[in-house]
């Protein structure tokens, strides 16, 4: 018997999940197809979401409209799923040079300042972390547990029946002007959210990715102070408090060998980097790498194929899936719904 839904989802990571609920909310009914025994950039990212943008000290791209977009959908989100995963927590920026703690000053006065602190500490944290110049927060920043939350994910939609964890085969799809049919399953559009897997699809492969991968590490302090858990540092790699001594440290930015292996050149990377900042002694108890779907244009793609009007995409999330997610998932539901058009700065067919 065949199955009816509204649309079926390829992917079931950060965009994939964060689609899938808003469409839900929308009252849709939603497909999911997920491999779990393929690498997802999700479960490895640390999670973090920051409003300003460290080498420039500006804003990002839309802060003021995706940060509180995110706070009000992921907090829902635990609410539905009853658990914990979103942590506000500041960045703290160790200053490397006297002109850097200078412009922070400046720039506290300009259009980022909402999301700069004007004190500087210049005591923090002296017996633990390298700071002889001082150290600034950041306002409205923190993370998202991706993993708890793509585990809770998947365990409500399993439970819902609406996950099918298996490898999607595009050989299997069949298209229509106006709906899809795959294996026992038809839907009016099938919408593709497979990270960076999607430079391989046949219908998306066009998009100009550019694929970065990073690697990550998880440590264990070895002394009795922590760093407060409601802090991350940063100073060339960010530490991220994960509770108990453990912390997350990342993360690397290479254009080759784009695969989930995690090597001894990030392992140093990191270790070195991590040392300059870090005065006592860590362990390595985890090392992982994963693939970014980045874009040339460093915008999320969004939009439907430009000769198969039911197949569409939902991706080029970049180094920030957890600020983008939400706010263009909403959007593109919106123009999935006929409510909105596509802004043309993240419609795939910018690039047609
Ligand atoms: C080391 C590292 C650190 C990062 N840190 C951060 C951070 O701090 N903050 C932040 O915002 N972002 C961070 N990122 C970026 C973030 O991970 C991405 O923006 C985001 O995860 C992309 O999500 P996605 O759902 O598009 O892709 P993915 O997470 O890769 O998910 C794709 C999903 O599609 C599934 N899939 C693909 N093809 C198929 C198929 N044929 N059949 C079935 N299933 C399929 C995969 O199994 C996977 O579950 C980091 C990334 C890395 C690598």
């Amino acid at each position: 018997m065949t199955k009816e839904v509204d649309y079926i989802i390829v992917g079931q990571g950060i965009a994939g999940t964060v689609l899938a609920f808003t469409l839900m909310k929308a009252g849709r009914q939603v497909l999911l197809i997920d491999d779990p025994g393929l690498s997802s950039a999700s479960k490895v990212a640390a999670g973090l979401y920051n409003p300003v943008v460290f080498k420039r000290l500006t804003k990002s791209w839309m802060a003021d409209e995706l940060i509180p977009f995110l706070d009000t959908f992921y907090t829902e989100l635990e609410k539905t799923l009853n658990c914990k995963f979103h942590f506000k927590k500041r960045i703290v920026k160790l200053f490397a040079e006297e002109q850097e703690r200078e412009f922070w000053m400046k720039k506290t006065a300009a259009e980022v300042g909402r999301y700069l602190d004007k004190t500087i500490d210049d005591h923090f944290l002296p017996g633990l972390v390298n700071s002889p110049l001082g150290a600034a927060e950041v306002h409205h920043s923190g993370n998202i547990d991706t993993r708890v939350l793509l585990k809770a994910a998947a365990d409500h939609f399993r439970s819902s029946g609406c996950l099918l964890e298996e490898k999607f085969e595009t050989g299997q799809l069949v298209i229509s002007e106006d709906h899809v049919s795959y294996k026992d399953c038809r839907a009016k559009k099938i919408i593709f959210c497979e990270g960076f897997r999607a430079a391989e699809n046949p219908y998306f492969g066009w998009l100009p990715f550019r694929l970065t991968k990073g690697e990550i590490l998880t440590i264990q302090l070895q002394d009795d102070q922590e760093i407060p858990f409601e802090k991350v540092i940063n100073k060339g790699v960010f530490i991220l408090p994960l509770g108990n001594n453990s912390y997350r440290v990342g993360a690397t930015h290479t254009w080759d060998k784009l695969n989930d292996d995690a090597t001894a050149e990030g392992r140093s990377e990191l270790t070195e980097k991590l040392e300059k900042v870090i005065r006592v002694p860590f362990v390595i108890t985890e090392h992982l790498a994963g693939v970014r779907p980045a874009v040339n244009d460093r915008r999320p793609m969004l939009g439907l194929h430009p000769e198969h009007p039911a197949l569409g995409v939902f991706n080029g999330m970049g180094t920030k899936g957890i600020m983008l997610a939400p706010y263009f998932a909403d959007h593109f539901v919106g123009f999935l719904e006929g409510r909105n058009a596509l802004d043309k700065e993240v419609d795939i067919r910018r690039f047609v």
